[in-house]
């Protein structure tokens, strides 16, 4: 099938800061076989751990907006008072290769990624089971001091307005089960008819054995 891909398939996942974006997708990545995570760029400080060119790239603040007035993003935003960015030549090249594209971005990320991809885009909104479970995973990520975090649990109540604008859905309470979950959309994802070139599989389809 992987062969008669015309091109790759992007898969957008938004929710709230802490909800369990990443743990997830450790699951997706063992899962899938041809998928790029598309690194952002950020002016936000690195956490404990984090490296630059693995977890964003973390470049000033003049430099963004350089990277900006120079047409370097697909979509860019202000997340929690920081820029934050998708660079549109690693997307395209990834998605000339046939790779399910992985963006782990905000609302209004999305929102620009679905007009400008709409045919080839899937995306999931992900939260934890109540607001106090989000505050509670925040504090134990133990990453973020209490002004951050009280930042990140006012966006997130905006956020979660958003949620009938994604394909899907993702309560992340039994980690195993929303895992999986993504696991089954992300497949999903790389299925779309769309991603298909209708004349090569007739053609394929057609031919004699
Ligand atoms: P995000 O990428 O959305 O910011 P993380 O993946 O960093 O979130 O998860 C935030 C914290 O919550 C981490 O400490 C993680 O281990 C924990 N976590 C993730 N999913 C669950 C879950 N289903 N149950 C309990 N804790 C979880
Ligand atoms: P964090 O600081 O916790 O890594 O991310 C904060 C928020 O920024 C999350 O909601 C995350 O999805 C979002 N984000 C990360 N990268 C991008 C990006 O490139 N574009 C947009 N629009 N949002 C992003």
């Amino acid at each position: 099938m992987q062969t008669l891909l015309n091109k790759g398939a992007i898969l957008v996942i938004s929710g709230p800061s802490g909800c369990g974006k990443s743990s997830l997708l450790k699951e997706v990545y063992k899962a899938v076989d041809n998928y790029y995570f598309s690194i952002s760029t950020t002016t936000r400080a690195p956490r404990t751990g984090e490296k630059d060119g693995v977890d964003y790239f973390f470049v000033s603040k003049e430099e963004f907006e350089k990277d900006i007035h120079e047409g370097y993003f697909l979509e860019h935003a202000k997340v929690h008072g920081n820029y934050y960015g998708t660079s549109l030549k690693s997307i395209i090249s990834s998605l000339n290769a046939g790779k399910l594209v992985i963006f782990d971005i905000d609302v209004q990320g999305h929102r620009i990624v679905k007009q400008q991809l709409h045919d080839v885009t899937t995306s999931v909104f992900i939260t934890t089971p109540t607001l106090k479970e989000l505050e509670n995973r925040l504090l134990s990520r133990n990453t973020d001091d209490s002004s951050t975090i009280k930042k990140r649990i006012e966006n997130a109540k905006k956020e979660i307005k958003q949620i009938d604008k994604y394909d899907y859905f993702i309560m992340n309470d039994n980690l195993q089960e929303a895992s999986q979950l993504l696991v089954s959309i992300a497949k999903a994802a790389q299925a779309k008819t769309k991603l298909f070139n209708i004349e090569d599989i007739i053609k394929y389809w057609n031919k004699e054995v």
